[in-house]
C-alpha cells in the first residue's frame, strides 16, 4: 500500500482541493471519501493512527482523487502551518477546509474534571479550529475565495450536563466563531458554516469510556438510532458544494431529532 504522505500522479486545476483535519477515522474519514467521490482532491491530517490514515488515503485514491496525509496536531500552530503548506505544495491552491478533529476527554462532571483534560479539549476543539480557520482565511482571501465547514456538535446547544460540559462549551465556541467568521470573510468570497452532529457511531465514544453510548443514548430520540459517519459527510459535502452557494453563517444540525 502507498504510504499516506504520497500524493497520486494526476493533477487537474479545476478540481476543488480540500483540507480535512482528523481524516484518519470516524466522521473525518467518511468526509474524505465522500468529498473524493464528489471530485475533491484531499489533504488530511491525523494524530497517531498511521494504519487508519493509510486506509483513508487508499479509499480516497480509489475514488479517483489525489490525496496527501500529514501527521500533526491541530492544536499546534507549526503542525497546522505544515498541513496547509504540504497541501499547497503537493496538491495546489486550497479551496476548502473541514475542521473535523475533535476530542471530548473522559466522561465526567465538571467538578471531577482535571485541568489537563479541560485544557486539551479547548486546545484541540477551539484553538485548533481557530488556527486552521486563520490559515484558510489568509490563503483563501488571496486566492479569491473558498468554503470552510466546522464540525460542531448538538452538545453545543444541549450543554451535556453530567457528561462533558467542557466539550459542549468548546462546541458552543465553534458555533460562535462560525457565525463571526462568516460575517468577517463574506466580502472575501469565503463561506463559513458548521455541521452539528448528534450521536454518531465512531470510536469517540469508546475513547470517552462509553463504547455502548451510540445505542444506549439514542433509544429515546425521535429517530431511535445513532447516526452513521456517512450521514454527516453528506451534509459537509453539500455545504462545500456550489448547491450551498448562498449558505453562510449557518449551523446545520444532523442529529436524528436530538
Ligand atoms: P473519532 O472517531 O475519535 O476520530 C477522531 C479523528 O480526529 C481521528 O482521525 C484522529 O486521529 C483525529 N484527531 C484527534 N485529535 C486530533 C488532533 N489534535 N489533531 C489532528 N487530528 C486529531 O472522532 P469522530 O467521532 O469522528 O469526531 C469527529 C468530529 O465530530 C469531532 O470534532 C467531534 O467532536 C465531532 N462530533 C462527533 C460526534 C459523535 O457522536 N461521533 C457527535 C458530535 C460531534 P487518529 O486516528 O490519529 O487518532
Amino acid at each position: 500500500m502507498s504510504r499516506p504522505s504520497e500524493p497520486s500522479e494526476r493533477s487537474d486545476p479545476s478540481r476543488p482541493i480540500t483540507v480535512v483535519t482528523g481524516g484518519s477515522r470516524g466522521i473525518g474519514a467518511a468526509t474524505c471519501v465522500r468529498l473524493a467521490v464528489e471530485g475533491h482532491d484531499i489533504a488530511f491530517s491525523y494524530l497517531n493512527d498511521i494504519l487508519a490514515a493509510e486506509d483513508t488515503a487508499a479509499r480516497v485514491r480509489a475514488a479517483g482523487a489525489r490525496c496527501v496525509a500529514v501527521r500533526g496536531d491541530t492544536a499546534s500552530e507549526a503542525d497546522v502551518e505544515r498541513l496547509f503548506d504540504t497541501a499547497a505544495a503537493e496538491l495546489g491552491t486550497v479551496t476548502g477546509l473541514v475542521n473535523n478533529a475533535g476530542v471530548t476527554g473522559p466522561i465526567t462532571r465538571l467538578a471531577d474534571a482535571g485541568t489537563d483534560v479541560l485544557r486539551r479539549v479547548l486546545d484541540v476543539n477551539v484553538l485548533g479550529c481557530l488556527l486552521c480557520c486563520r490559515r484558510a482565511a489568509r490563503d483563501m482571501a488571496v486566492s479569491g475565495g473558498g468554503a470552510i465547514v466546522n464540525i460542531s456538535s448538538a452538545a453545543a446547544t444541549l450543554g451535556s450536563p453530567g457528561t462533558y460540559v467542557h466539550y459542549a462549551a468548546s462546541k458552543g465556541a465553534v458555533d460562535t466563531l462560525t457565525v463571526g467568521l462568516s460575517k468577517e470573510l463574506g466580502p472575501d468570497g469565503i463561506r463559513v458554516n458548521a455541521v452539528a452532529p448528534g450521536i454518531i457511531k465512531t470510536d469517540i465514544h469508546a475513547a470517552m469510556g462509553a463504547p455502548d453510548r451510540p445505542t444506549t443514548a439514542t433509544a429515546h430520540l425521535p429517530m431511535a438510532r445513532p447516526g452513521e459517519a456517512e450521514e454527516i459527510a453528506g451534509a459537509v459535502a453539500w455545504l462545500l458544494s456550489s448547491d450551498a452557494s448562498y449558505a453562510t453563517g449557518t449551523v446545520v444540525r444532523v442529529a436524528g431529532g436530538m
